[in-house]
C-alpha cells in the first residue's frame, strides 16, 4: 500500500484558456525599419544570370536527376526564397495526392510550407508563432491572450476593424486564433473561387499585414480587455477549466506553468476595478504600451511558421507567399527562439543533480532545461492527491505523472508512452480495465498524454468512477497500483514481451499511416505550420508516424518516471 499526502483543494478563482478564442487591432505603431520591400542588389556572376534567362518550366524536377535538382533548385530559387525541399523529397502516405515544397524567404528567414491540391474545397493558411502565456510579462497575466485579440483588428494597409473577416465571408472562409502555453496560432480558411478570381491571394495579403504591421487599435483596448474578461467568467463554471488552473497554481512558482495564462480585467490593467465606467477610473493602467513591446520581442520571421494549402500550383502559391510575407521582420540578431537547442551531447540521457523522481537520477534531454527549473518537485507538488470540490458532479480521478517532453529526442523516436497506454488501457480479461469494470468501479478508463512543452509533459490516467467507485477510491488506487507494478515487472523480467508489443503498435502505426487520408486543411495547416519548428521539412508528413526499435534501457527509464512519488492525483467526487 502506498501513503499519500492528501491535500484539499477549493476551487480557486483564476483559470486557464489552452485555447482561447480570437476577437479583435490599431495603427500608428509600424516602424520604418520594420519595411524591406526593395532587395538589396548584389554583384550577379554571370552564368548565373544566363541560368535566370534560361526558359521557365514547371515540372522540370520531376524529371531531373538528384544532381540536376540541386542545379534547378538554384534556378528556381527566387530571388525572394531558399527552397528547403521539394516536392519529391516529401515522405507521405500512399493516398495523398497533394504537392508540398518547404520555402524560407531571403527577407527576413520565415520558412513556409506550400500545400497544393488541386481537387481542394477548402483553401487555408496558418501562421504559429513561438510565444504564448509563459511569455506574460509576471504583472500582466494574460498578455499573449489579450495580444492575440488585438492583433486582428486592423493593419497599416487595410486599417479598417473587420476587413478581415468581411473579406472571408464574401468568399466563404472564416478565421479564428488561439493562445497556448508556449505558442499563439492564428488561421483561416476560404472557399477557392473560379479559376481567374485568386481569392486565397487577397486572404494571404490581408492576413500577412497582421504580422507586419498591427495598428492595435487604441479605441478597441477597453472593449477587447471586458471580451477577456467575459470569456474568464464563463471558464470559471467548467471543471475542466478549473481543474487545470487548480493544476498549474499548484506548481513550482519558479516555472512558468504556475502562470495564468486566460487573464482578466484585474490582471491585465494591473489592479484595474471592471466595475468601474472606463479603464482611466479603474484604478489600473492601459497594458497597450507592454503589448507593443511583446509584439516586438516575439513578431519576427525567426519566430514565426507558415503553412498555406491552395488549389494553384506550388510556383503560383510560392509567388503568392513571397510578395505577400516579405515584409515580416527579420529576427533581431539576439531573439530567435526557434524550436528546441541543439542537443548539447551526443547521449540525450544522462545522470543529473536534479531530483525529478526518487528511484532513478536519469534524465531525457530537454527535461526540465528550459525555464532553470522542474515544474513540479518531489515532496512539493509530487505525491499528492487532491481532493477538488467540482461545480457539478464528476466522480473523476487522474493520475498524472511528470514525464520528459514529447519531443526529447528518445522519447520521440521510442515513443515508449505509446506501450504503457497501451498496457494501462487494455480490456481483455484479467486486465485493469476489465477488473475494475467487473466490480463495478468504473465507466471509463483512458490515458495518454496531456500537456506537452519545451522540458516536460504530463502522462494522463483518467478514470471515470462510479458512485461504488468512488466511495471505494483507495480500492481503484490500490488496483490500479498493481497494474502497474505488472508492467514494470514484466518491462525489467522480459524484454522480448515488451518488444513483441512495442513492434505490433509500430506497424500499426505505419500501416494506419501508409494509408492515411488526407486531413481537413485549416487543422492541416494550423498543425504542420508549429510542426515546422520542430521536424524537418520533409519528414513533417510522416514523422509523427514513425517509431524506432525497442530500447529496454529507454522505456525502463521512461517507467521509472510512473511511481507513485513523481504524480499527482486529482479526485473530484
Ligand atoms: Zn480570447
Amino acid at each position: 500500500m502506498h501513503r499519500y499526502t492528501s491535500l484539499i483543494v477549493k476551487a480557486v478563482v483564476m483559470f486557464q484558456f489552452v485555447r482561447a478564442f480570437k476577437c479583435g487591432f490599431h495603427p500608428a505603431r509600424c516602424r520604418s525599419a520594420y519595411f524591406f520591400s526593395s532587395i538589396t542588389k548584389v554583384a550577379v556572376p554571370d552564368n548565373t544570370i544566363a541560368k535566370m534567362n534560361r526558359p521557365f518550366i514547371p515540372n522540370i524536377l520531376k524529371s531531373t536527376t538528384a544532381d540536376q535538382d540541386i542545379v534547378f533548385k538554384d534556378e528556381l530559387m527566387s530571388k525572394k526564397s531558399t527552397i528547403i525541399a521539394d516536392d519529391h523529397e516529401f515522405e507521405r502516405s500512399k493516398l495523398d495526392r497533394r504537392k508540398y515544397r518547404a520555402i524560407e524567404l531571403k527577407s527576413n528567414g520565415l520558412q513556409v510550407l506550400l500545400v497544393s491540391d488541386d481537387e481542394t474545397d477548402v483553401e487555408a493558411g496558418s501562421v504559429h508563432v513561438r510565444a504564448g502565456h509563459f511569455d506574460d510579462p509576471e504583472d500582466r497575466a494574460g498578455l499573449a491572450h489579450f495580444h492575440e485579440h488585438m492583433v486582428f483588428l486592423g493593419s497599416e494597409k487595410y486599417p479598417a476593424e473587420g476587413d478581415f473577416e468581411a473579406y472571408l465571408a464574401k468568399n466563404g472562409g472564416s478565421t479564428n486564433a488561439y493562445t497556448d502555453m508556449e505558442d499563439t496560432n492564428y488561421y483561416f480558411s476560404i472557399t477557392p473561387g473560379d479559376d481567374d478570381d485568386d481569392a486565397l491571394t487577397g486572404a494571404l495579403d490581408r492576413f500577412a499585414q497582421f504580422f507586419i504591421c498591427p495598428t492595435f487599435e487604441t479605441s478597441a483596448v477597453e472593449r477587447e480587455l471586458r471580451a477577456i474578461n467575459s470569456e474568464y467568467l464563463n471558464s470559471i463554471t467548467s471543471d475542466n477549466w478549473r481543474n487545470y488552473q487548480i493544476l498549474k497554481c499548484n506548481a513550482n512558482p519558479s516555472h512558468p506553468f504556475v502562470k495564468f495564462g486566460c487573464g482578466n480585467y484585474n490582471t491585465l490593467t494591473n489592479g484595474g476595478d471592471i466595475s468601474k465606467p472606463t479603464l482611466a477610473e479603474s484604478g489600473g493602467t492601459n497594458p497597450r504600451d507592454i503589448l507593443l513591446d511583446f509584439w516586438d520581442k516575439n513578431y519576427h520571421g525567426g519566430n514565426i511558421k507558415l503553412c498555406v494549402l491552395g488549389r494553384a500550383n506550388l510556383d503560383e502559391l510560392q509567388e503568392s507567399v513571397e510578395n505577400t510575407f516579405e515584409n515580416v521582420r527579420p529576427a533581431p540578431s539576439n531573439g530567435v527562439k526557434s524550436g528546441y537547442p541543439a542537443l548539447s551531447q551526443q547521449n540525450p540521457l544522462k545522470i543529473t543533480t536534479k531530483s525529478v523522481h526518487t528511484e532513478n537520477d536519469l534524465m531525457f534531454a530537454y527535461e526540465g532545461e528550459s525555464y532553470g527549473d522542474i515544474p513540479f518537485r518531489v515532496g512539493h507538488e509530487l505525491g499528492i492527491i487532491r481532493e477538488i470540490i467540482p461545480a457539478k458532479e464528476t466522480r473523476k480521478i487522474t493520475i498524472s505523472f511528470a514525464i520528459p517532453p514529447l519531443h526529447s529526442p528518445l522519447i520521440d523516436v521510442g515513443k515508449p508512452h505509446r506501450v504503457i497506454s497501451h498496457l494501462l488501457g487494455h480490456e481483455s480479461p484479467g486486465s485493469l480495465h476489465s477488473v475494475l469494470s467487473d466490480e463495478g468501479l468504473i465507466f471509463g478508463l483512458s490515458s495518454g498524454v496531456g500537456v506537452d512543452v519545451s522540458d516536460f509533459a504530463l502522462f494522463n490516467i483518467n478514470l471515470s468512477l462510479t458512485a461504488k467507485g468512488m466511495s471505494e477510491r483507495d480500492r481503484v488506487l490500490d488496483l490500479f497500483w498493481q497494474w502497474m507494478s505488472i508492467i514494470q515487472n514484466e518491462i525489467w523480467r522480459d524484454e522480448s514481451e515488451m518488444e513483441k508489443y512495442h513492434d505490433e503498435l509500430r506497424q500499426l502505426s505505419e500501416i494506419s499511416y501508409t494509408y492515411k487520408e488526407n486531413t481537413n486543411p485549416t487543422d492541416f495547416c494550423s498543425s504542420k505550420a508549429e510542426c515546422l519548428f520542430y521536424t524537418p521539412a520533409k519528414d513533417i508528413l510522416s514523422a509523427a508516424y514513425k517509431t524506432g526499435e525497442y530500447d529496454a534501457d529507454v522505456a525502463r527509464a521512461f517507467f521509472s518516471r510512473l511511481t507513485p512519488q513523481n504524480c499527482m492525483m486529482p479526485t473530484l467526487p
